[in-house]
């Protein structure tokens, strides 16, 4: 639905809470930036947006999202070069992926004007929340809920659309201990695992809590049907070098998120003649080429970690422990490539820096 209200209202806080932000001691999604944006949906139209100061929400009880999940969200992040200038990481490709889980939960698209100039003019204003050091970031997070005031079953017309932004510190990721689960599911064919929805996120809840109190990390989810075939790891998409191929699962069926992260990565991989392959991948297949010595490394992606490596794989009790991280070649260097261009230290050859 296209808003006739394109300009964007900004009413600026009097009260900067920014020198409670210290960049040294970053407690990440603790404290946000002075500034958010808001723009209600109803009529079949998009109001006019506002950038306004930082502020709790207040809502009717039966505000429908609360009780039947008509939520989504996205996750992306700003950094600061060397000359102080902010760079966001390829917002355009979050707010496509925004509209699709938007379409898939029967809620109304977001146009791209509100999200991009909306998130540009937030990041200019509050660019001072942006932390320089190496590693961190100021992490946005744009997200729409339902807003009718109706506790009937039914499709909402109303809605909100909301960006908000918090700094992150350094994501310093351990190799993190995998759980290959063949009981709890994320994602079914005909679900919606390929959205960022609320309910995919409340659903893994309970299946992460378990594995941590068995001691590991994190979960390799598999499919619903066969349990045989890996998906992703927690909420990030997962990768596989196996001999001299880098292998992931890949987006046909619906069960697994299309990750920017895992984009850019196809991407890189590609340009350095590095063989990739999408396609669907069996936990016996990894286990067999762990058995040959083939399988080297294997990391998670994802805005919140970048390359999460991970160190071992547990699957029906069989421990699968990858080589020390520190030898790894392809994710040590992925890590590096992707920062180099998100701090914008090398030339941006595939336009994927936007600046506010
Ligand atoms: C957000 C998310 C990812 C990672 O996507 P990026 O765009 O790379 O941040 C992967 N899987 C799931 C389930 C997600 O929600």
């Amino acid at each position: 639905m296209i808003s006739n209200n394109t300009d964007i209202e900004i009413i600026k806080t009097t009260d900067s809470r920014i020198n409670q932000f210290d960049p040294q001691n970053i407690q990440f999604g603790k404290l946000y930036s002075d500034h958010m944006l808001i723009a209600h949906y109803e009529n079949g139209a998009w109001g006019k947006a506002t950038i306004e100061p930082f502020r709790n929400l207040s809502m009717h009880p039966a505000t429908t999202f609360i009780h039947y999940g008509q939520s989504i969200f996205e996750g992306i992040k700003a950094y600061k070069n060397e000359q102080g200038e902010a760079l966001i990481f390829r917002p355009q490709d979050n707010w496509k992926r925004f509209n699709v889980s938007a379409e898939r939960m029967g809620m109304p698209s977001v146009p791209e004007h509100l999200f991009m100039e909306g998130l540009k003019k937030l990041i200019a204003l509050d660019s001072n929340w942006i932390p320089s050091e190496d590693g961190t970031s100021l992490y946005i997070r744009p997200f729409m809920f339902a807003t009718d005031e109706f506790i009937g079953v039914k499709p909402a017309e109303q809605f909100t659309f909301m960006i908000i932004t918090s700094p992150a510190g350094p994501y310093y990721s351990k190799p993190v201990s995998i759980y290959v689960h063949d009981e709890y599911t994320r994602a079914f064919p005909g679900g919606i695992g390929y959205t960022k929805a609320a309910g995919n996120y409340g659903a893994s809840m309970y299946p992460t809590m378990k594995v941590r109190e068995m001691g590991y990390d994190q979960i390799l989810w598999t499919d619903a049907v066969e349990h045989k075939w890996v998906q992703e790891i927690g909420t990030m998409n997962v990768f596989f070098v196996i001999g001299d191929k880098v292998v992931t699962p890949d987006l046909v069926g619906g069960t697994i998120l299309a990750g920017v992260t895992r984009m850019s990565v196809l991407t890189l991989l590609k340009e350095k003649g590095i063989t990739v392959e999408e396609r669907p991948i069996s936990i016996l297949e990894l286990e067999e080429a762990f058995k040959q010595g083939q399988l080297k490394e294997a990391f998670g992606t994802g805005t919140a970690a970048s390359i999460a490596p991970i160190g071992s794989l547990t699957y029906q009790q069989h421990l699968m422990e990858l080589p020390d991280v520190s030898t790894w070649e392809i994710a040590n260097w992925l890590k590096a490539a992707l920062n180099d261009i998100r701090y914008g230290r090398v030339a941006d050859t595939h336009h994927w820096v936007v600046k506010p």
